[in-house]
């Protein structure tokens, strides 16, 4: 598709550069939305696989959007163990080359894949919101930070020429090298809640490594996987490099059992990361599994703390994208000395949050993802009610624009008994639980008594307790301070981005520099006769 709008030069947007003028951006906006609704949407988005368009073998299904159920985005196939077969083939046979080039034609290649999704960076913004229910800034901000993954580790390659070093001699004679090489082919497999980035950022880094990829996004996002897709082909991707499946957990299933793949790089829940590395990671042989999964994520608002930047920070973890981030504020941790103070204005800053639909420039909080998730907040406000207090929100909304999509506001629940199931489980909800402490060490231990382990953040002016908090909270990402988000917005190249415990599986994540070598199997090369 051609979009029929041009874009003017506009200002990058970030998930932390909040206070720029996104005037224009939203300008943009209002002319992409209403074409990619008419261009792109309710169309027959294909699998992809060797090069080519199909739908050969499997089952047609229909994607809604989220804002509105009556908006159809598309027509997928859920593709059946055939089409997997033919893919993992198609990506086998394409390794061969793909695998064997110099490393620097595969960055040339997939770097034009970063311009051609720069090109078409505001129609997939758009596709993410409608997909997802993403607002518009969370949808830009991550189509940006889709394309910088994709020349962070293309630049990550370079500079560690090529994983290909030099090592010690034995003997005069003999020269050693130890190289990095691909696998072979990758399965990815991506959540819905940034398809985008997520997608691209796992198979970026595996065909940087030189595999090559069959990829399932969420059943729920195949549209912007499919543009994803068209992005990398158009950037001169050979045919069979990166192959697209669409479907769920049965067509997910086909490909994890297909003896031809050769590793996995899943980022998803808990539940489905750990069945997968319990299954796949041990067959005949192992395979390497890198799994990022969910998350529990604390905040510590200590005695000391900007108040205002607490707020701030705070709501935008809580309550951006709905809650439905792993990197999600769920459990906030006042000190007795401001947490009176600290509820007031948290409340009162939740309740200003405009939830509705995300095409309107001023509406933060878009609809829940689907049915099951509005089932999950109805029964976590039941358990808040039943054992707590709700302070604010606690309900679904209706009538109007909220009728096509599952909207609820921004809830806040406080008085919880302190071993409550709300301050332990990855709820993926607009759902905040507020718990009163004394002392810091004493509250880092209850944030960190789940079995979570990916972000945490901390508001305080006490360089004491800000070292306090560094050395003893068990998760990958840290912030102190940040009105932009308590726990979110992690950007690559900056915030490495590594789940702990039963957030991740390997001890190292996206976003940094030690995330495409984990793509990589080592090779020692020992030549003799060489000077
Ligand atoms: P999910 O686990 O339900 O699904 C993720 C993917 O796995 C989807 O493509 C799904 O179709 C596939 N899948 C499901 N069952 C499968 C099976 N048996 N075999 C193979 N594939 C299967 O997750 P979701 O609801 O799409 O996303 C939300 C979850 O993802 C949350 O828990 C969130 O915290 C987590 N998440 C983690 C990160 C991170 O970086 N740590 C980032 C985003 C989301």
């Amino acid at each position: 598709m051609t979009m029929p709008v041009t874009r003017p030069a506009l200002p990058r947007v970030t998930y932390s550069n909040t206070g720029e003028d996104f005037s224009a951006v939203h300008a943009h906006l209002d002319a992409v939305l209403p074409a990619v609704r008419r261009h792109l949407l309710g169309r027959a988005q294909p699998n992809r696989i060797g090069g080519a368009d199909d739908d050969s073998d499997g089952e047609a299904y229909d994607a809604a959007s989220p804002i509105d159920r009556a908006l159809l985005l598309g027509r997928f196939t859920a593709a059946g163990a055939g089409a997997v077969d033919r893919a993992v083939t198609a990506a086998a046979e394409a390794g061969r080359d793909w695998g064997r080039r110099p490393w620097a034609e595969r960055l040339a290649i997939l770097r034009q894949g970063a311009v051609a999704m720069e090109r078409r960076k505001y129609e997939l913004s758009a596709a993410a919101l409608l997909e997802v229910g993403k607002s518009r800034l969370e949808a830009v901000g991550e189509v940006e930070e889709a394309i910088d993954l994709i020349r962070y580790y293309c630049d990550e390659m370079e500079r560690a020429d090529g994983f290909d070093r030099p090592m010690q001699r034995a003997f005069p004679h003999e020269a050693t090298r130890c190289v990095l090489r691909p696998y072979g082919v990758f399965a990815v497999i991506a959540p819905f809640n940034f398809p985008v980035a997520l997608s691209t950022g796992m198979m970026t880094a595996a065909m940087v490594g030189g595999n090559t990829v069959v990829y399932k996004p969420s059943p729920l996002a195949g549209l912007t996987g499919r543009l994803i897709v068209e992005c990398f082909v158009a950037g001169g991707l050979p045919d069979g490099v990166l192959n697209l499946l669409c479907g769920g957990a049965a067509t997910g299933e086909a490909m994890l059992t297909h003896p031809g793949i050769d590793g996995v790089a899943f980022t998803g829940s808990h539940a489905v990361g750990m069945d997968i590395f319990r299954r796949f990671a041990a067959g005949p042989q192992a395979r390497p599994v890198l799994a990022e999964m969910g998350g529990k994520n604390p905040a510590y608002v200590t005695a000391s703390a900007d108040l205002d930047v607490a707020v701030a920070g705070v709501v935008r973890s809580a309550f951006g994208l709905q809650g439905q981030k792993c990197s999600a504020l769920s459990t906030v941790f006042v000190a007795d000395a401001v947490h009176d103070a600290f509820l007031e204005r948290l409340t009162a800053a939740t309740e200003a949050l405009t939830v509705g639909n995300p095409e309107d420039a001023g509406v933060f909080m878009g609809p829940l993802i689907n049915e099951a998730a509005l089932r999950r907040f109805d029964e976590a406000c039941a358990a808040g009610r039943a054992d707590g207090t709700i302070l604010c929100g606690g309900d679904v909304l209706r009538g109007g624009v909220y009728d096509g999509g599952c909207y609820v506001r921004p809830t806040v629940i406080a008085g919880l008994p302190d071993d409550h199931r709300l301050h332990r489980d990855e709820l993926f909800l607009p759902v905040l639980t507020v718990r009163r402490f004394i002392d810091l060490d004493a509250a880092i231990a209850a944030g960190n008594a789940v079995r979570y382990g990916l972000t945490a953040g901390l508001y305080s002016r006490e360089l004491a307790e800000i070292e306090q908090f560094l050395a003893t909270a068990e998760a990958g990402v840290l912030y102190a301070n940040r009105p932009s988000g308590a726990t979110t917005g992690a950007w690559p190249g900056i915030q490495t981005f590594c789940g702990w415990k039963g957030s991740g599986l390997t001890g190292k994540g996206g976003l940094g520099p030690w995330y495409v070598p984990q793509f990589m199997r080592e090779q020692s090369h020992t030549l003799m006769g060489w000077e």
